[in-house]
């Protein structure tokens, strides 16, 4: 296996303080659910046509 090991770091969750660990800057909250902007994460998101679960023409 030759992939990058992902770059995880911490922060303190912005609404409830619990220490939480993210991926590439993508932080998620386990306790209350907060998840930070996705623009503030280090690395491009890959447009839904490249998503493993895009189904053309989903209203959502
Ligand atoms: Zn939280």
């Amino acid at each position: 296996m030759t992939r990058a090991a992902p770059e995880v770091t911490r922060t303190e969750c912005k609404r409830c303080g619990t220490q939480i660990r993210g991926v590439n800057g993508r932080y998620a909250c386990s306790l209350c659910g907060w998840v930070n902007h996705w623009s503030e994460g280090h690395s491009r998101l890959p447009p839904g046509t490249e998503d493993a679960d895009y189904r053309p023409g989903r209203s959502s």
